[in-house]
């Protein structure tokens, strides 16, 4: 049986006037996730739909298609030429085919193309008895039936029965570009995910203390950054050495407060590389409370050196309900990998939970930071991380 992937797109359908802008976006990323399987993509009366896909890798290729954001749900649907008899006899050996040969159903058809000579309605009932006549053990139920058989009379008819979810969200390109500072833990990829999901274009910074922290610790985030790539296309990546600034914090720098100082250089050097490279905010895995670095106080400290937004999507998020996320979209078991991160290799015993930007700042002039700042900057090793 030939077939074809439909694809059912989320909130670009409310997009009104700017629906066209939206849809090439979402087109471009399905044509770019579908190539290597030589599949074709159309578009036609709001639907998009891919063809040309060997029915052995068709799976595999919507698995691919339910992780690009602006994609609702997918179904696998079979073609039939437009007669009602090609259309019944379509309808019942899909069924046998995935094993549907008793129980209760209901045909809700579609029809498109209005030259089509049968109303929806009449479409479902000569249908309903076909089925009916061929499969005995089959009835019909039109409030609560166990299968339903969609058809829908387009340029050519696509007959499925089921549904599979997708991430849904905004077409990644639609939203602007953002700094996602992505550290190797459970968070950050997470923010990260959540913001690409609003159609945000991502780029990332990551700290890394050589040799306090290990290449494989630096291996682990390019991991991280390609498993978020599968969602949200390639991702430039920049690496920024943290060693001398953080040597300098540690000793300088009246231990209570050097996460909090710690934390108001990396966002500093990620303000700056996020206006080089266009993007407009920064993104961070931090929720309130979670640490002594995510209390009100410390969060406003780290704030006040920024001017951009600062997206924190987790903020009010419980850490099992973002391990639940991390686990659904796959970067759990990377971000547990047991390799150190710059923040843990200097952390202070005490450190200060409600501090003031006056503390801070005193503490911040126990040394001169500049060169070291510009050094970090300008030194910044770039990956390009593209996904598979
Ligand atoms: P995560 O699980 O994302 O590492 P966390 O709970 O360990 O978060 P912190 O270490 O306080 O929290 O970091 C808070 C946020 O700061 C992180 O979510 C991330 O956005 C950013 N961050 C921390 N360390 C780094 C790093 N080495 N490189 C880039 N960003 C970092
Ligand atoms: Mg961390």
């Amino acid at each position: 049986m030939n077939s074809i992937i439909l694809v059912k797109v989320g909130e670009v359908h409310l997009k009104g006037l700017n629906r066209p802008y939206f849809e090439k976006k979402l087109i471009n990323h399905i044509r770019t996730a579908v190539k290597p399987y030589g599949g074709v993509v159309k578009s036609a009366q709001s639907r998009i739909y891919v063809c040309g896909i060997d029915e052995a890798r068709t799976d595999e290729a919507m698995k691919k298609l339910s992780k690009i954001f602006g994609i609702h749900a997918l179904s696998k649907a079979v073609v039939a030429q437009k007669n009602m008899e090609s259309i019944a006899g379509t309808v019942i050996d899909t069924l046998r085919a995935e094993g549907i040969t008793s129980g209760s159903f209901k045909i809700k058809a579609r029809r498109s193309d209005k030259r089509f000579p049968l109303e929806s309605p009449e479409i479902c009932a000569q249908l309903g008895g076909a089925v009916l006549e061929a499969m005995p053990d089959m009835r019909v139920d039109v409030h609560t039936p166990e299968h339903i058989i969609e058809v829908e009379v387009r340029e050519e008819v696509y007959i499925y029965t089921s549904e599979m979810p997708a991430v849904g969200g905004m077409p990644v390109g639609t939203n602007g570009k953002a700094m996602l500072l992505l550290s190797g833990g459970i968070d950050s990829p997470v923010a990260g995910y959540m913001i690409a999901k609003r159609g945000v274009v991502l780029e990332a910074v990551h700290f890394h203390s050589f040799p306090h922290t290990s290449e494989r610790a630096k291996e682990k985030v390019i991991e991280l950054a390609r498993l978020l790539a599968d969602y949200c296309g390639p991702i430039r990546l920049h690496i920024v050495s943290f060693t001398q600034l953080q040597e300098a914090i540690y000793t300088n720098c009246p231990d209570k407060t050097i996460t909090v100082v710690m934390r108001r250089y990396m966002m500093r050097i990620a303000e700056e590389i996020a206006r080089a490279n266009g993007a407009e905010a920064l993104i961070t895995g931090e929720s309130i409370g979670q640490v002594a670095s995510q209390t009100m106080e410390s969060l406003c400290c780290t704030d006040s050196v920024v001017n951009m937004p600062v997206f924190r999507p987790l903020i009010g998020m419980d850490k099992l309900e973002i391990m639940d996320i991390a686990s659904r979209i796959g970067t759990y078991e990377t971000s547990i990998l047991p390799y150190e991160d710059c923040c843990t290799v200097f952390t202070p015993r005490h450190p200060v939970t409600h501090p003031t930007l006056e503390l801070i700042a005193q503490a911040e002039e126990c040394f001169d930071a500049s060169d070291m700042l510009r050094i970090a900057v300008d030194t910044a090793e770039t990956v390009e991380i593209t996904c598979d």
